[in-house]
């Protein structure tokens, strides 16, 4: 298919593509912006924090959501239960991220649940924070597995069902740390590093096929993953935060949604900063 933008597309073709004019609305369909009424969206360690909020937002939006989740099932229980009491279908799927089988399953039981994939959101990701010189390897390795390898799994699983769609929305939780760097953190800066140069290439590979690669790099967000920082460490995070506060869980899954939307479909590659001015 030449590399065309849907404005420029029969309107015939581009129904049948399930692609978008320059409005953003699927051709024949009334939804106001901001909608993604219908849609399938995964979310990757959806049960709590950021996470949870994102499937919140996106049910909201009229999504139908299945929650990745790691070990702690009740969790996304209430995740998915918050999401009904929506509106959207939600379903839980148990997802080690850091096992592409796993991955992968997580990905295949999206799409035979709904028959369509959307939207996948890489957000799971763990910590494992000490200074390089006692840094273990095995604890450099985990992070990388899951914050990297796990993103790369789940977006290369839901790739194909998305090039069969001409048409998906790959957003993925990096990180202000993986731009900047900081002390303490060299494996999670490694490997929400890593998340930024992934972004980037798999959005040249699948632009052309309506397939939209984007990332969120949040600076400190309130959550059970900043709880577990010292008091100290937590102080001088805030300290550096022109806005001065920590952001909530739901910036950031306003930044997912706004990315989601059929009408950011010429937005790819990018890295969107939700940090209250940290990055600037
Ligand atoms: P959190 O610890 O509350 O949530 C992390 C989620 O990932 C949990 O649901 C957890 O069960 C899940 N998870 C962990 N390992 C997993 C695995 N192997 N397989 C599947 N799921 C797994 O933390 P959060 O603050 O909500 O973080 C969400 C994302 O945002 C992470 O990728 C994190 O790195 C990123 N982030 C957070 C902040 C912040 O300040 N909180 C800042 C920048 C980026």
């Amino acid at each position: 298919m030449a590399n065309i933008h849907p404005d420029e597309m029969p309107v015939e073709a581009s129904r049948l593509n399930g692609l978008t004019s320059a409005a953003g609305r699927q051709e024949g369909q009334p939804d106001s912006f901001g909608s993604l009424r219908g849609q399938t969206a995964v979310v990757t360690g959806g049960g709590r924090g950021i996470g949870r909020a994102i499937c919140l937002e996106l049910a909201r939006a009229g999504a139908h959501v299945v929650i990745g989740y790691g070990h702690n099932r009740q969790e996304a229980e209430e995740t998915a239960d918050a999401c009904r009491r929506l509106g959207p279908d939600a379903r839980i799927v148990e997802a080690d991220v850091s096992d592409p089988v796993s991955s992968k399953r997580l990905i295949d039981e999206a799409f035979k649940i709904h028959g369509r994939l959307d939207i996948l959101v890489n957000n799971a990701g763990i910590t494992k924070d000490t200074l390089a010189l006692t840094m273990k390897m095995e604890d450099f390795d985990r992070v990388l597995k899951v914050n990297l390898y796990g993103a790369f799994s789940c977006s290369q699983a839901a790739a194909k069902y998305m090039l069969r769609a001409r048409y998906g929305r790959i957003i993925s939780i990096s990180s202000i740390v993986g731009l900047h760097g900081n002390a303490g953190q060299t494996n999670y800066a490694a490997s929400k590093a890593g998340i930024i140069g992934m972004t980037k290439s798999l959005a040249k590979e699948l632009a052309s096929r309506s397939i939209t690669v984007n990332a969120v790099a949040p600076g400190m967000i309130d959550t059970q993953m900043t709880e577990a920082m010292s008091g100290m460490a937590q102080s001088v995070m805030k300290a550096q935060i022109p806005a001065g506060y920590a952001g909530r869980p739901e910036d950031v899954a306003a930044a997912v949604h706004f990315l989601a939307l059929p009408q950011a479909g010429y937005i790819t590659g990018q890295v969107l900063g939700v940090d209250g001015g940290m990055g600037a």
